[in-house]
């Protein structure tokens, strides 16, 4: 019982969910939204599963699944990928995750990550053997200075892993981070693996750049996407990745050792809701921009200082007005005297740790996210 693993504490999300239902809070912290998804899509998986769509699918995923994957990036980012040797379908992107992570990084090779980090990133390339070289980001913008990067890039650089947009900053990188990044490691062997799973979840007009339309990284990166998030089925956990021919195989042979197959009627049912019009995808941008906007408002007039948020489910709120030192102690305060769950962002990173932040989801009705704020009123 000595893994990486073994050793962790339980995720925050499941702690903050626990602490939610012990305390019966409103939870915002976990994220995952209160409407139930596109009707079409999850009658899609129900017919799927009555017409027999239950045995081993292909370790890869379904071509019919596949192919909508690359026509799917090939419409909404111009991205061309051929659906049968550069696309993966793994079970969630958790799994993209692992297998990207464990298949890419081996002992001794560093492994690039900016903090704050999901949390799935560091104990995975622990158990991979790999180095973490963390860079640091701060609010209010969250963006890496080119020399802190600089510092941690080397010919020892294996991997990189980047998020965006990022959870749980809500924060999305410009391109030209992006262009600087494909600058810094173009004299190295390092491969960046991108966790996408928020690429439609962008606001206020702005277009979602996927690593693989970046001029230097197309043939040395992943792709990570999550059909949770593009059809607000947090649960279903089917994962899209993308990457060149040499790259993908090396992800595939972890793949079919750690989950091998995803449950084929969800393939069928993503593969439908991948075709799904711009019109679609353009509603539920706007509806979740509402929210944003909506529970922005009423945390700023509870007396919050917020956070700007420019995509993924989540806002922050700079609690270093309120002199909140101890995000951890604050969001255990709040779910269980005003009875509201928040994600401390203190635990999305692992040395010196921004401890002024926390992290609500907005993915809710409106009556509940005002009832929220009527709670929060009296923490601020
Ligand atoms: N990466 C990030 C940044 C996420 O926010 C999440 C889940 N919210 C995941 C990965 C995991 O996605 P999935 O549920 O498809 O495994
Ligand atoms: N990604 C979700 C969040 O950020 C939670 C995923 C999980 O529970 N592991 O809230």
């Amino acid at each position: 019982m000595n893994s990486v693993f073994a050793d962790l504490p339980t995720t925050i999300f499941e702690e903050m969910s626990q602490r939610a239902r012990d305390n019966a809070a409103i939870n915002l912290g976990q994220g995952f939204p209160d409407d139930p998804g596109p009707e079409d899509v999850r009658r899609k998986a129900a017919e799927a599963v009555l017409d027999g769509y239950n045995q081993y699918p292909s370790m890869m995923g379904t071509p019919e699944l596949r192919t909508a994957i690359a026509a799917h990036y090939g419409h909404h980012h111009g991205v061309t990928l051929d659906p049968m040797s550069e696309v993966l379908v793994t079970s969630g992107a958790t799994e993209a995750l692992a297998a990207s992570i464990l298949g890419l990084v081996s002992p001794g090779d560093e492994v690039v990550l900016f903090e704050p980090a999901y949390d799935a990133y560091l104990p995975l390339i622990r158990q991979a053997g790999g180095i973490p070289r963390i860079v640091k980001l701060a609010p209010p913008d969250w963006r890496f200075r080119r020399e802190d990067l600089a510092r941690v890039i080397g010919p020892k650089t294996g991997l990189v892993i980047i998020n965006n947009p990022n959870n749980p900053a809500g924060a999305v990188w410009p391109r030209e981070d992006l262009e600087a990044l494909a600058a810094a490691i173009a004299d190295t062997p390092a491969i960046v693996v991108s966790d996408e799973v928020w690429e439609h979840v962008v606001f206020d007009g702005r277009s979602h750049v996927p690593v693989l339309a970046v001029p230097g990284l197309r043939e040395r990166s992943v792709k990570i996407g999550s059909a949770g998030k593009i059809f607000s089925l947090t649960g279903w956990k089917v994962g899209l990745v993308a990457a060149a021919p040499p790259i993908l195989k090396a992800v595939a042979k972890t793949h079919q050792f750690l989950a091998f197959t995803t449950a084929p009627n969800l393939q069928a049912a993503v593969a439908y809701g991948l075709g799904k019009d711009d019109a679609y995808f353009a509603a539920m941008r706007l509806r979740l921009q509402g929210l944003r906007d909506h529970f922005s408002s009423g945390l700023r007039s509870a007396g919050f200082t917020v956070l700007p948020s420019a995509g993924t489910y989540f806002v922050c709120a700079d609690l270093a007005p309120l002199g909140v030192t101890d995000d951890q102690a604050f969001c255990r305060r709040l779910v269980s005297e005003a009875k509201v769950a928040a994600i401390p962002v203190s635990a999305f990173y692992s040395g010196d740790a921004v401890r002024h932040v926390v992290r609500f989801c907005f993915a809710k009705n409106e009556a509940t996210l005002d009832e929220a704020i009527g709670r929060l009123v009296q923490a601020a």
